[in-house]
């Protein structure tokens, strides 16, 4: 038998007067009433303990949405036991069963828990609805019902030739060990899908997300219960990084990380398993998504409204804090007075302010370091020689977290917003003499080490082509004529290489592969 063929769920548009509206609305209202005290969820038990952490809303951080339970070392521990009390019946169930939970989880998600996803994205991460609905309720879902679909295909592959009196076969084990998925704040689905995509190939789970995230995560870990996982098979803890890391990387069966988040922690994380590598019972997969410089590209030959939208929505949705998102853009000088025109006229359009007033387009950022981060740039900019502040320039965080989003124009291409990831609504903007444009994929590909998202925008099919190949490895994923953000789970894998990860690209086979350690069988009759 098959399982279902996968479609995208589609995205609620949650526009004035619509039933999606109201609901979520509601959703929004009693998250906001309830006050919620979240328990960590281990070996299938809800653990509370002294240590309360609060999960404020960063557009307003006087509100105190929750409380979480912070666990320590001797959480860790037990999460680890757990996984591997849970470990023999997961891998022996048949791989149906394991696909039918992430299935049931998936419709859970796309039906009776929209609203509650949404809300908490919102509310926990400053998302608005329809970022949180791309997000949290459609590419979650998307995530679970194509990976489900990746495992027939994976169990299914064997060996294509098997000569009379023979018969060989590949048998799909899943690691020895437990798997530790860490992630970070900015998408719920990627919180959903790094423990989902790994426990589904057999395996089980020690998962802990960003701080900045339990809320959503804990709809995530309720959601997987109810679709039927079975105890121990994913367990969520909530507690300081270093120290899970401690307690992780120095275990024997320590089988693999799942992680998303900075390049940083990635490299810290990356050296620490290469220390203790003599400990483990094999060489644990390594698997990161990490940060990204995102660029967009403007040919003299390009549509200008388009490139404007791009670079607008490419840059500042989310307040900029895609992985994917643009930071840093290069346009050529006789497009440039139009294009400026256009976003700065785009910019100015924008209401700023909380998720729950659904006109608001641009949200706060996730929390004070982020905002202090970002001030810190932006003041700097201000001051330097060579910069110019086109757009915005403002912040506040006496009520949220807000910056304004805004666009500095730099002289030297090499300047630091245009090398560094900033993770906030700040764009920088080199505007080139057009017969340059050689140089500036030259300068594109060479500016900094990340290499995860870009774009170009060009009518010119011999320029596209010749931007295709400079920059073939300065993004794992490459856009013409769109935006750099917003990859699809069954149309555009992602990821991306150099200091941006191990591209595995999420939401593909290829990543479900490195969940699985295959076994050849040769049989003779
Ligand atoms: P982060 O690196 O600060 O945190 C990620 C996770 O690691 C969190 O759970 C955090 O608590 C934990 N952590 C932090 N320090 C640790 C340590 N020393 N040991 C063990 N765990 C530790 O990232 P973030 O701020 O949550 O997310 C933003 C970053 O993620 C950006 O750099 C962004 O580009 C990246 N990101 C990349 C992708 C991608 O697909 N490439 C997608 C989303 C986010």
């Amino acid at each position: 038998f098959n399982v279902p063929t996968p479609v995208n769920e589609p995205i609620n548009s949650y526009a004035p007067g619509t039933k999606e509206r109201l609901l979520l609305k509601e959703a929004i209202a009693e998250a906001r009433a309830k006050q919620l005290d979240i328990p960590m969820f281990i070996g299938g038990q809800e653990i509370h303990t002294k240590n309360k952490k609060k999960v404020v809303v960063p557009h307003d951080h006087q509100h105190v949405l929750a409380t979480f339970s912070y666990g320590d070392k001797s959480h860790v521990k037990q999460a680890i036991d757990a996984a591997l009390a849970a470990k023999a019946d997961w891998e022996a169930l048949a791989w149906e069963h394991r696909a039918a939970i992430f299935m049931k989880a998936a419709d859970l998600f796309a039906t009776k828990y929209r609203y509650q996803i949404n809300a908490a994205t919102m509310l926990g991460q400053s998302k608005n609805a329809y970022q949180a609905e791309i997000d949290a309720a459609c590419e979650l879902v998307d995530f679970l019902r194509f990976n489900v679909s990746y495992m027939q295909d994976i169990y299914g592959q064997q060996p294509p030739v098997s000569p009379n009196g023979m018969w060989n076969r590949t048998e799909q084990r899943p690691l020895e060990g437990f798997i530790f998925a860490l992630t970070p704040f900015n998408f719920t689905a990627i919180a959903g899908n790094l423990p989902a995509c790994v426990a589904m190939m057999g395996n089980v789970v020690v998962w802990k997300p960003a701080d900045t995230q339990v809320y959503a995560a804990n709809v995530i870990m309720q959601v997987f219960r109810e679709a039927g996982l079975p105890d121990g098979v994913i367990n969520l803890v909530f507690a300081d990084g270093p120290e899970v890391g401690d307690v992780v990387f120095n275990h024997a069966d320590f089988a693999g990380i799942h992680f998303t988040g900075s390049t940083k922690v990635f490299q810290e994380i990356w050296k620490t398993i290469g220390t203790n590598i003599h400990k483990y019972k094999s060489y644990p997969r390594i698997v990161g998504e990490t940060g990204g410089k995102d660029f967009i590209l403007v040919h003299p030959s390009a549509d200008v409204a388009a490139s404007a939208t791009a670079i607008v929505r490419g840059a500042f949705e989310y307040q900029g804090q895609k992985c994917s998102a643009a930071s840093r853009t290069y346009i050529p000088q006789s497009l440039w007075p139009e294009i400026k025109n256009l976003i700065t006229r785009d910019l100015a359009s924008f209401k700023m302010g909380g998720t729950e007033d659904f006109s608001n387009f641009i949200n706060a950022v996730i929390d004070e370091r982020s905002f202090d981060k970002l001030a810190k740039y932006i003041d700097q900019a201000k001051k330097d020689e060579g910069v110019e502040v086109i757009a915005g320039g403002n912040y506040d965080k006496s009520k949220g977290y807000f910056i304004e989003p805004t666009v500095l124009v730099v002289d030297d291409p090499k300047y630091t917003t245009m090398c560094e990831e900033l993770f906030g609504p700040v764009l920088s903007v080199y505007v080139y003499q057009d017969e340059e444009f050689d140089q500036v994929l030259e300068i594109i590909d060479t500016t900094s080490p990340y290499a995860l998202t870009g774009a170009i925008l060009s009518q010119d099919r011999y320029a596209i082509e010749k931007a295709s190949y400079a920059l073939r490895n300065s993004a794992g994923n490459f856009y013409i004529n769109d935006k750099c953000t917003g990859a699809v789970v069954g149309q555009q894998p992602f990821g991306g290489a150099r200091g941006s990860g191990t591209n595995d690209k999420a939401g593909a086979m290829v990543n479900l592969l490195r969940w699985v350690s295959p076994r050849t069988i040769k049989e003779t009759f």
